[in-house]
C-alpha cells in the first residue's frame, strides 16, 4: 500500500474541484519564487511547496536523503535515490499537508506560494533522450502515407518497441516559445531539394517516462525490474515538421525534422501516484520474444487532449486520445533500450511515440488528423489548418481519473512563433 495514494485523504491546503493536483498526486519540479530564488517544489491544489525549506526545517529528518538534495536546482540527486526513498517522501508530504495534521504547521508563509507567483523551471537535466514508436494506429497511419498501405506496418514493428536517439539540449518546459525550423524539402514532381521554412509543422501527442539511477554499461534491465528504475512521467510535445522528415528520414530515421524542439510538463507526477489506474493493454500477437514478457498491468489508463488557441480564438479541442492505446508499455521500453547493455542514467526521458487511437478523432498529430492535409480542420474563427500556422498555440493536457479524485499532469502550452533568423536566402 502505498500511503500517499489514500483516496480518503483531504489536504488542509483547498483544492479546487476537478483541480490536476490533489493531496494524493505530489508531483515533483522545480520553481522560481518571486524573489528569484530556485527551488525544488511539490504542489497541492493551487499552492506550489518550497521541498528545499522542508528539508531545511527538518521535516524529512527520518528518511534517508542527502542534506541538500532537496536544495538543489534540478531533481536529478534526488532521481538517483531508490524507489523507496522517493516513496518515503512522497507519504512524508501526504502526512504533513493532510488534514489531522493542519495545526502542526507554523511555516505557511515560507513554504507555500500561489502558483500564479511562481514560474515554473526545467526540473531536470536531461541526459538522453529516446523516442519510441510505440502505437500501433500511429505506426500504421505513417506507414499508410508515408509508404505503401499494403505494407504499412514494417516487419520488426511487432517484435520489437521500435525507437531513435532523440536530442535533449532542445528539450524545453510549457511555456517556451517554438521557433518555425527552417530546411531541405523536396517538393512534389521535383527531383531536387528547396530550402526554406517548414510548411508542414506538426505536434505529436505523447507521454514520457523520466528514468532514476539505471544500469551498468553491459547490464540488462529486466521487464519486472524495470519499474524499480522509473521515476515518473510527464505530457511530451515531439514537434515535427514533416516535410523536412519525409525527405530526411531515409534511409537512418529522424534528425533535422525533429530536434530543433519537444515540449513537456514541468511537474513530473511518479509512478506511484499513477499506481490506481493500470490497465491490460492489446493482446500482443505474434508473442514477443522472451526477454520482452511481462506478467501484470503495464498499460496506464491516462485520457490525453490536445487543443489549438490563437488570437482570434479560445483553446479549442483538436483531438482526444488515451496513453492505454500503446501497444509497447514502458517496461518493455526500457528493458529492450538495455538489452544490448545500453546504459540509462537517472535523469533521461523516453517518450512514448504518438498516441492515436484507433478512431479518427483519437489521432495524435495533424498529419493523422487531417490525413496529410487532404482533410483540413475548420477552426472556431472560420480559418482551416492542415499544419499550424504561426502564433498558433498548442495546448496538451493529461489526467487519470478515478471516483473520487483525478491525478493530473497539467499544461504544456506552447506557442510557435515565425522563423527566427533567416541567415540563408530560401529559393
Ligand atoms: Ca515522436
Amino acid at each position: 500500500m502505498i500511503k500517499a495514494n489514500d483516496s480518503n485523504r483531504k489536504s488542509w491546503i483547498s483544492v479546487p474541484k476537478d483541480s490536476d493536483f490533489p493531496i494524493q498526486n505530489i508531483p515533483f519540479g522545480v520553481f522560481k519564487k518571486q524573489n528569484n530564488q530556485v527551488c525544488i517544489g511539490t504542489r497541492i491544489g493551487d499552492v506550489a511547496i518550497d521541498l528545499g525549506l522542508l528539508q531545511k526545517l527538518n521535516y524529512f529528518k527520518n528518511i534517508p536523503l542527502n542534506r541538500d538534495v532537496f536544495q538543489k536546482k534540478k531533481l536529478n540527486d534526488f532521481l538517483k535515490l531508490k524507489k523507496t526513498v522517493w516513496r518515503q517522501v512522497r507519504d512524508r508530504i501526504a502526512e504533513i499537508f493532510d488534514d489531522k495534521h493542519h495545526s502542526e504547521f507554523n511555516h505557511k508563509k515560507e513554504v507555500l506560494h500561489a502558483v500564479e507567483e511562481i514560474e515554473m523551471m526545467m526540473p531536470i537535466k536531461i541526459g538522453d533522450y529516446t523516442d519510441f514508436y510505440s502505437s500501433r494506429q500511429h505506426a500504421y497511419n505513417v506507414g499508410c502515407m508515408f509508404r505503401d498501405p499494403k505494407n504499412a506496418l514494417l516487419p520488426n514493428w511487432l517484435h520489437m518497441p521500435v525507437a531513435y536517439h532523440g536530442r535533449a539540449s532542445s528539450i524545453i518546459i510549457s511555456g517556451t516559445d517554438v521557433y518555425r525550423p527552417m530546411g531541405q524539402q523536396l517538393m512534389e514532381n521535383s527531383s531536387t531539394p528547396t530550402f526554406g521554412p517548414t510548411r508542414l509543422l506538426d505536434f505529436e501527442l505523447e507521454m514520457a517516462f523520466i528514468t532514476g539511477q539505471g544500469n551498468e554499461l553491459g547490464e540488462q534491465i529486466k521487464t519486472s525490474e524495470a519499474e524499480n528504475y522509473i521515476f515518473g512521467m510527464c505530457v511530451f510535445n515531439d514537434w515535427s515538421a514533416r516535410d523536412i522528415q519525409k525527405w530526411e528520414y531515409v534511409p537512418l530515421g529522424p534528425f533535422l525534422g525533429k530536434n530543433f524542439a519537444s515540449s513537456i510538463s514541468p511537474w513530473i507526477v511518479t509512478l506511484d501516484a499513477l499506481e490506481p489506474f493500470r490497465v491490460n493493454g492489446e493482446k500482443q500477437d505474434p508473442a514477443t520474444l522472451p526477454y520482452l514478457r511481462f506478467e501484470g498491468q503495464k498499460n496506464i489508463d491516462i485520457e490525453l487532449e490536445v487543443q489549438i488557441s490563437s488570437d482570434n480564438f479560445a483553446p479549442h479541442s483538436l483531438t482526444k486520445s488515451n496513453y492505454k492505446h500503446l501497444y509497447w508499455n514502458m517496461a518493455q521500453q526500457l528493458a529492450h533500450h538495455t538489452i544490448n547493455g545500453c546504459n540509462v542514467n537517472a535523469g533521461d526521458i523516453m517518450a512514448s511515440g504518438t498516441i492515436s487511437g484507433s478512431n479518427p478523432e483519437t489521432y495524435g498529430s495533424m498529419l493523422e488528423l487531417t490525413w496529410k492535409g487532404t482533410k483540413p480542420i475548420k477552426m472556431p474563427d472560420g480559418t482551416d489548418r492542415k499544419f499550424l500556422n504561426d502564433y498558433d498555440t498548442i495546448h496538451m493536457k493529461a489526467h487519470a481519473k478515478c471516483g473520487n479524485y483525478r491525478i493530473g499532469f497539467g499544461e504544456i502550452r506552447t506557442k510557435i512563433l515565425p522563423v527566427k533568423k533567416q541567415s540563408f536566402a530560401s529559393n
